[in-house]
């Protein structure tokens, strides 16, 4: 499952800075581009496994999507994409072409992936919840 090795990456990656952090961390909040063909459900349930015995496994994976947002060479539209609903991937597929004159665009953003932020709760704000 792509999910379980895209978790198991972040992390190793994460693992050195978090065990240096004062504190429990609470959240781990992940970037994900909307091209990114990826369950937020399985990308979960893979962390909350791989973090187990780690600083991470009280942390909850919070993902969130990155829009698709694209570039025009041919009339210089920059901006969001239409999108298609595609029952084989049951959701909104974003439609790369320029949704102005139909050329081929650059894509700007969309690909993402990556942790953005850790929520750190520390000791003294621990004793108060
Ligand atoms: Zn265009």
């Amino acid at each position: 499952m792509h999910e379980y090795s895209v978790a198991s990456e972040m992390i190793h990656a994460l693992l050195p800075k978090a065990e240096t952090i004062d504190g429990r961390i609470v959240a781990v909040i992940l970037k994900k581009g909307e091209m990114r063909i990826l369950s937020d459900q399985a990308l979960a349930n893979a962390f909350e496994l791989l973090a187990q015995g780690t600083v991470l496994e009280n942390a909850r994976l919070v993902v969130e999507l990155v829009s698709v947002r694209v570039s025009c060479p041919a009339c210089g539209y920059e901006g969001a994409v239409d999108h298609v609903s595609d029952d084989a991937f049951h959701f909104a597929v974003p439609i790369l072409s320029c949704p102005t004159c139909q050329s081929e665009v650059d894509m700007k953003a969309g690909r993402e992936l990556y942790v953005d932020s850790l929520t750190v709760q520390t000791p003294s704000e621990a004793e108060q919840a």
